[in-house]
């Protein structure tokens, strides 16, 4: 419905708006209509919706796991990412399957493709064209909706901004600087002014990319080649598997030439020039970082990732760089297989405001305008599976909201997204926040295998899954457990599982086929000899079973301990407390906790500023103050 004003300029009426199309802004959408309200998705190009700003791949070590628990909830980035993967990998598949990282090179175009497919697929979304120039506020500071730069107005009371590195972006090539988001997309600079204004916290991040080189141009011949797995393995609990072309991709290195070359230009760059001063991502280093910071090794590995299946862009993944192109030209054909090769589109460092996420609720609200939420790289974080995670949760919040219901927070214990919102409320970032497994306390639980298991079920209650997901979860859950109820039943005598070549004591104790797949180097296939029927077992179900027999005993230990820290949310904090005697606060937390006196450590750990380590102290204070009541 459109009504015009005064000026004859459009309003529209949304009950969520959601600014930006990029990772953040599609799942903030997608979960917002899901939820069942009207929402309209504003970006500045329709065609860049879903794009990757940088490397054509999604997932890794702990980013595998948000894929996955994105979509446990209905979300859309694994169902992209299996029909656009070109190359899946399970990094890590020799180590224990909590750091396990289910990843894909994607064709960025399919991928792209299939978010816009999804997002068009939901009757409740529109999808609009354009530049949110501002916040639309009242004289008092509420939230009205956004007004766009055409002069349009879209009226909602909920609005969740997904900008990532647009905030005043400004992009660097050597000495060359200017404002932009990304190569080719106007940066953003009403929304960051109007933020600042308002009082809130603003800072500064950089992030950076890699040349793009033209494939004819590269010599493979002496190159190493990189296989993918040969049974790619789905992102999605609705894929059942990937049909799609697999390709190879190839490795090379730095040379002393590459080096003496980056470290001949180093004044050149904006970082060591000091044209820019804000911090990068510590773990995905330009190459001018590295060769600074590793002086000591000869070589960097480069992956050669092609883009697409019919596209001869490829991008080197390690040398991301903002050195002036003519460098960067000579920097690329020192390296084996690149001595001809031509550059496609020069590699760049953005900078780019971000807002200190501790302005935000653990629903992702701010507390300082209700109604407006933020998501993605805005939030100081880096990645496109940490912006997704973020999307999802404000999109689900947001609309939740609309509808009086309460926010859903996921907590330490049932998500990886959940540790990601809780530490970025909770301590702010000082660098771009990367999503690792050892962030994770209860790591063993939030594995990237049984993400449904933790989530699906929780986000049909919020709202969020579709009736298609739940009934498939639902058909697995009802599997699953026959299939641990048929393993339980069988039992084996120690003498007759030796003579079946098992390795087990003789302690004259039968054990179950369940128990038995807990053992090391016993899978389904040392027990079929045994137990014929267990050939009709679904392999993945069977796979999921064997996981948690193996982590059995931790896996009960975590529980008691996570059951120990959902009880330690529940205590109250007495009124009388005085929080300069608790030990190890740090300033920030007492002023906070002061400030707001919380009635419980739950409440309390939703307060910005307070960490883990000061819900700890407080928590020991308390023990130790109940102690000294009880003499
Ligand atoms: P984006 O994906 O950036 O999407 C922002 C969206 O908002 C875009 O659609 C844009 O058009 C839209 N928009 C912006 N302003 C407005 C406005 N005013 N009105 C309407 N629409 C607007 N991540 C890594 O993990 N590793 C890397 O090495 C890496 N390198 C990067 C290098 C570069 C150069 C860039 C730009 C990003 C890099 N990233 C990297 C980060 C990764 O791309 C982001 O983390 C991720 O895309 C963030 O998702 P997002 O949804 O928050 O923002």
């Amino acid at each position: 419905m459109i009504s015009r004003n005064e000026q004859g300029k459009g309003i529209l009426d949304f009950d969520v708006v959601v600014i930006g199309g990029g990772h953040a802004g599609c799942e903030a959408a997608a979960a917002a209509a899901r939820v069942g309200v009207q929402v309209c998705l504003l970006t500045q190009k329709i065609d860049t919706i879903g794009e990757m700003s940088c490397n054509p791949a999604i997932g890794g070590v702990g980013k595998g796991t948000l894929v996955r628990e994105i979509d446990a909830l209905d979300g859309l980035m694994g169902r992209a990412a299996d029909t656009g993967g070109i190359q899946f990998r399970v990094l890590n598949s020799s180590k224990g399957p909590a750091v396990r990282g289910p990843r894909a090179q994607v064709d960025r175009k399919l991928y792209k493709f299939a978010i816009q497919n999804l997002l068009y697929s939901l009757k409740s979304l529109t999808v609009r064209a354009g530049e949110a120039e501002d916040i639309w506020l009242d004289g008092s500071g509420s939230l009205l909706g956004v007004i766009c730069a055409n002069g349009d107005r879209i009226r909602s009371a909920h609005v969740i901004i997904t900008t990532g590195t647009f905030l005043g972006g400004i992009i660097h090539i050597g000495e060359d600087q200017r404002p932009a988001g990304r190569l080719g997309d106007a940066a953003s600079s009403g929304l960051s002014g109007t933020l600042a204004s308002v009082g809130f916290r603003l800072g500064r991040l950089k992030t950076g990319t890699p040349p793009r080189l033209d494939g004819k141009t590269i010599d493979y011949a002496a190159l190493e080649i990189q296989h993918g797995d040969d049974a790619p393995v789905p992102f999605s609990y609705l894929t059942d598997q990937i049909g799609r072309q697999q390709i190879q991709c190839h490795i090379t290195g730095t040379t002393q030439q590459t080096h003496d070359i980056i470290r001949s230009n180093l004044h050149r760059t904006p970082i060591y020039s000091g044209a820019i001063e804000s911090r990068g991502p510590r773990y995905c280093p330009s190459i001018e970082d590295k060769v600074v910071r590793f002086s000591d090794r000869g070589r960097h590995q480069i992956f050669l990732e092609p883009e697409g299946l019919d596209s001869e862009v490829v991008y080197p993944n390690g040398i991301s760089t903002s050195l002036p192109y003519e460098i960067q030209v000579k920097m690329v054909q020192s390296i084996p297989g690149l001595e001809e090769a031509r550059l496609l589109r020069p590699g760049y460092a953005v900078e780019y405001d971000f807002i200190d996420p501790r302005e935000l609720h653990p629903s992702l609200e701010t507390q300082k305008i209700p109604g407006l939420y933020l998501a993605g790289q805005i939030n100081g974080t880096t990645g496109y599976e940490e912006a997704a995670a973020q999307g999802l949760v404000a999109g689900l919040n947001a609309s939740r909201s609309v509808l009086g219901k309460q926010p859903v927070i996921f907590d330490r214990a049932e998500a990886l997204m959940g540790v990601l919102i809780d530490d970025l409320v909770t301590m702010g970032v000082t660098e771009p926040y990367r999503m690792f497994t050892s962030r994770a306390e209860y790591r063993l639980r939030l594995r990237p295998d049984n993400a449904d298991l933790r989530l699906t079920e929780r986000g049909t209650i919020a709202g969020c899954v579709n009736n298609k997901r739940y009934s498939v979860f639902q058909s697995k859950k009802t599997a699953l457990s026959l299939a641990k109820r048929t393993l339980e039943s069988l039992q084996i005598s120690p003498t007759l599982a030796q003579s079946h070549g098992l390795s087990v004591r003789s302690d004259g104790v039968s054990r179950s086929a369940i128990e038995l797949l807990g053992y090391p180097g016993i899978g389904l296939a040392e027990l079929i000899p045994i137990w014929p029927e267990l050939g009709h077992l679904n392999p993945k179900l069977a796979k999921q079973i064997q996981i948690d027999a193996q982590y059995q005993c931790y896996l009960e230990r975590q529980d008691t301990e996570i059951q120990a820290y959902r009880r330690d949310l529940g205590v109250k904090i007495p009124d009388q407390i005085n929080y300069e005697t608790v030990g190890s606060l740090s300033h920030e937390a007492k002023e906070r906790l002061i400030q707001t006196r919380p009635e419980t450590i739950a409440a309390a750990s939703r307060l910005p500023g307070v960490t883990p380590a000061a819900l700890t102290a407080l928590m020991v204070h308390l023990r130790r103050e109940a102690n000294r009541a009880q003499g």
